[in-house]
């Protein structure tokens, strides 16, 4: 919680307002009674007309004024409190902008989504009542006690009974309440991960008849959340008639032992119906209070599922002296490098070593698993080496400027994600102030021109949510088309020809020779017709290199190589 409270900072204006308000709000419902007993006593009771008329009228002002600070309170903690959950998600969703692979493997997706809204929401809604109640509840069980015993001390000794039985009670409701509370907030993640997973893999689910297992699965994550949340509510449910049967009791008591001293002569009755409204005022705040005891736990829950996002550093970090760039450009060289995942026992990739120019084109071929995306992935930082050095024009990448590095590269990812919005804000995910031209002629290479323009509102289209709308081929070309507009110096295709017919793989590689000439291109595929004429071919055998050359020396040196060879073309075409 104290971590969250520097997010209060830009709202003391409102919030010292708040509290203002509340004060004086309680002030006039303090007041009100003993104004009402005085209309009674001295007013009623010697049928003095004018005086009714003179405090009644009071009495209706403080009672407006009172009014008048309640709606104003609500205002300003409405404002404080829904402007603090803005900074806070704003600083979370930053922060979670610069975590690495390594952060998202660790937290779920699932878990950051809940922890943006819900919890950020349930802190919220928290802070909103604590900065009434806070204040409002001691001050009026205090002020309450004290008015009361201004009104008759001996009828106060009743109180020594009645609290006591009520803090009781309450102390029991709040024992079974508070740890189902905190229970709710991890439900509510597991439905969010089941609903989450169901709708991600929508398709698979209904292709392969899972429909049924998942609804199952479904359901017991949301009963389990509803379980939950009407004990709680039961228990709540329970307290709120315990409590009038107490209050009310309390009344009969107090206009009981009242009577009695009023007949003694040592009471007066506007006394008695006012002591009444103090008791109520009493309870009623710790009633409140014992509301706010079960409220915070919660939130407490939800501000340590915060904290730990805001605390969370990226394994990746911008170096604090970064080196500037020198002549080379494009310049990429791998020194016996190791990769291992967080947490594996083997490594991924291992002894890694090459070098390669702008101008050419590296190839890596390998069988699935064998670590070519791994490898590529290392190169924007996506995760450290775990040894040896990668270096990007002769400077190691992590002394590299995170934005500059990524600023060099053109990557395409073998999982495509396409954004919401037109084809053109896409490519302009590529390069911000692409010019139309620019837009033209990168689509034009991508070979994806003829699609587009089959499209009724062409660049202006709308690709649904996760690029639904279009095909996988239609997505590489896209995809590809983003990384050509960017002009880099590093190109990165993770099997981004996967999708394409021989035809327009083809078209589109001669194209693309002359767009990245004086590039240095890196091309992971599975197809040997993809890879055949590059300047420098990488064999991967489960994260080692089992070769590397040109075609035609790998078919006489590598093994893995030729098994490759001859599994995809004929013995012809092999020559
Ligand atoms: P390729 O692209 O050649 O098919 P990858 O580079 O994707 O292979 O994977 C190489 C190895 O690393 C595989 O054994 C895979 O299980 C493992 N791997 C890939 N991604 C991760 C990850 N995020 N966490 C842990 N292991 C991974
Ligand atoms: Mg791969």
């Amino acid at each position: 919680m104290k971590k969250l409270a520097k997010f209060l900072r830009p709202f003391r204006m409102p919030i010292i307002f708040v509290l203002l308000l509340v004060f004086l709000q309680t002030l006039s419902d303090l007041y009100l009674p003993t104004l009402m007993s005085d209309i009674i006593d001295n007013g009623v009771v010697n049928g003095d007309i004018p005086y009714i008329w003179k405090i009644g009228g009071f009495m209706l002002l403080v009672a407006a004024g009172g009014m008048i600070c309640s709606i104003l309170a609500s205002f300003f903690s409405a404002k404080a409190a829904t402007g603090f959950g803005r900074d806070l998600r704003e600083r979370v969703f930053s922060q979670v902008e610069t975590f690495s692979q390594t952060e998202f493997d660790q937290l779920s997706t699932a878990s950051l989504i809940t922890r943006t809204t819900n919890d950020i929401m349930q802190v919220q809604n928290v802070f909103m009542m604590m900065l009434r109640i806070m204040l409002m509840a001691p001050m009026m069980a205090i002020g309450g006690i004290i008015m009361a015993l201004s009104k008759d001390t001996k009828l106060s000794l009743i109180f020594v009974v009645i609290l006591p039985m009520l803090a009781g009670t309450i102390f029991l409701i709040a024992r079974k309440g508070i740890p189902l509370f905190k229970e709710i907030q991890k439900k509510i993640d597991n439905v969010n991960r089941v609903l989450r997973e169901k709708l991600i893999g929508v398709r698979v689910i209904r292709s392969f008849n899972r429909v049924g297992y998942e609804e199952k699965r479904f359901d017991q994550a949301n009963s389990d959340l509803t379980e939950t949340t009407i004990k709680v509510n039961k228990i709540m449910a329970a307290m709120m008639p315990v409590m009038m049967l107490i209050l009310n009791f309390s009344s009969i008591a107090i206009v009981w032992f009242g009577g009695l001293r009023i007949d003694q002569g040592s009471m007066e009755v506007g006394d008695l119906m006012a002591f009444i409204q103090y008791a109520m005022q009493i309870m009623f705040s710790l009633i409140m209070v014992s509301m706010m005891f079960v409220m915070i736990p919660r939130a407490q829950v939800s501000a340590v599922r915060i904290n730990e996002i805001l605390t969370m550093e990226s394994v990746i970090k911008n170096p604090e002296n970064s080196k500037r760039a020198t002549q080379q450009k494009g310049y990429v060289e791998f020194q016996n490098v190791t990769f291992y995942y967080p947490g594996a026992e083997s490594p991924a990739i291992s002894h890694i070593n090459f070098e390669a120019k702008p101008g050419e084109i590296t190839a890596i071929i390998g069988g699935t698993g064998s670590g070519k995306s791994t490898l590529l992935n290392l190169i924007p930082r996506f995760y450290d080496v775990t040894d040896g050095k990668i270096l990007v024009d002769g400077i190691d990448i992590r002394d590299w400027d995170l934005e500059e590095l990524r600023g060099k590269i053109g990557f395409v990812p073998q999982k495509n994600s396409l954004f919401t919005g037109t084809i053109a804000d896409n490519l302009r995910f590529g390069k911000e102030d692409a010019t139309e031209a620019e837009l033209k002629r990168a689509i034009d290479i991508a070979q994806a021109t003829e699609f587009i323009q089959e499209m009724k509102k062409g660049l202006n289209t709308e690709i649904a949510q996760g690029g639904t709308n279009v095909s996988g081929g239609q997505k590489q070309r896209l995809a590809i088309a983003r990384a050509i507009i960017r002009k880099p110096e590093i190109y990165l295709f993770d099997d981004s020809f996967s999708a394409l017919d021989f035809k327009t793989d083809a078209k589109l590689r001669a194209a693309l020779k002359g767009e990245t000439k004086e590039a240095t291109v890196f091309i992971v595929a599975q197809r040997v017709s993809t890879v055949m004429d590059a300047d420098r071919i990488i064999v991967l055998d489960e994260g080692k290199i089992a070769g590397v050359g040109k075609h035609r020396e790998l078919l006489q040196t590598c093994e893995v190589y030729h098994e490759i060879v001859s599994s995809q073309l004929s013995e012809e075409e092999i020559g």
